[in-house]
């Protein structure tokens, strides 16, 4: 292959490495992908357990201090009856504390259902959290293995950006140009394969590997014969035939 066309298909080769690189140094490696679904999901079951606890703490709390005022107000009630001056006071007082009493045994029920929710998360909670102790510890060893790798990849990532530095210099800068105003549009990729369409007789036919458009064959003499910088008529991406590429 052609120096110029090589040195391109070689910067696309870094770049794709690059970005596989840094996408892993961003995240979870493949082989721990399952693996960190499978925590992530199981601690946030725990994590909604432990909310429903808490929510349920509240409700409770909430009722008791409702439980309380009433009590009192039902004794402020019961204080007043020694004042009443007539019937008709003394009726109205035992109704306030009638309601009263009747707001405080709704509280209580509030109160207990409270109670038992949250025991029941509670218990809940603690059976996760067991059984999640096992897969949490798997889940830190590979986490660990990961964290020692990461250095590796780092220096590969850092090799690999020196190597692109070294390269983008060797391509002419207008050829370089267009190579990244392609890939910024095509998804990093600046460089496609031309591919021969195998079908019965007649004239060959070549298409472009990164959007199908037909190659047409004078294109492919050029860059075959002159290794001329071709691109796609169609998606721009710069052109190489790669069964020269050996
Ligand atoms: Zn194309």
């Amino acid at each position: 292959m052609p120096e110029q066309l090589a040195t391109i298909v070689e910067l696309q080769q870094a770049l794709d490495e690059l970005k596989e690189a840094e996408e892993l140094l961003g995240g979870i490696p493949e082989w721990m992908q399952e693996l960190h679904e499978e925590q992530s999901q199981r601690k946030a079951v725990i994590d909604g357990l432990a909310a429903e606890v808490e929510e349920a703490a509240q409700a409770n709390r909430a009722a008791e201090t409702e439980i309380n005022d009433l009590r009192e107000r039902v004794k402020h009630f019961q204080e007043q009856i020694a004042l009443v001056r007539n019937q008709r006071e003394y009726g109205a007082l035992l109704q306030e504390i009638d309601g009263a009493k009747q707001q405080i045994s709704t509280f209580e029920e509030e109160a207990l259902t409270a109670l038992e929710t949250q025991e029941a998360a509670s218990g809940r909670r603690s059976e996760e959290e067991e059984s999640f102790k096992e897969l949490d510890a798997k889940y830190a060893t590979e986490l660990e293995k990961w964290e020692a790798q990461k250095p590796d990849v780092s220096r590969k990532a850092e090799e690999l950006r020196s190597r692109i530095e070294v390269l983008s210099e060797r391509v002419p800068q207008q050829t370089l140009s267009h190579f990244e105003r392609v890939r910024s549009h095509r998804n990093g990729q600046g460089l496609a394969a031309v591919h021969e369409v195998v079908r019965g007789k007649g004239p060959k036919i070549w298409h472009c590997s990164g959007c199908n458009y037909r190659v047409r064959p004078q294109v492919v003499v050029a860059i075959h014969t002159q290794g001329s910088i071709e691109m796609c008529d169609s998606c721009k991406r710069i052109l190489y035939l790669p069964e020269a590429a050996g």
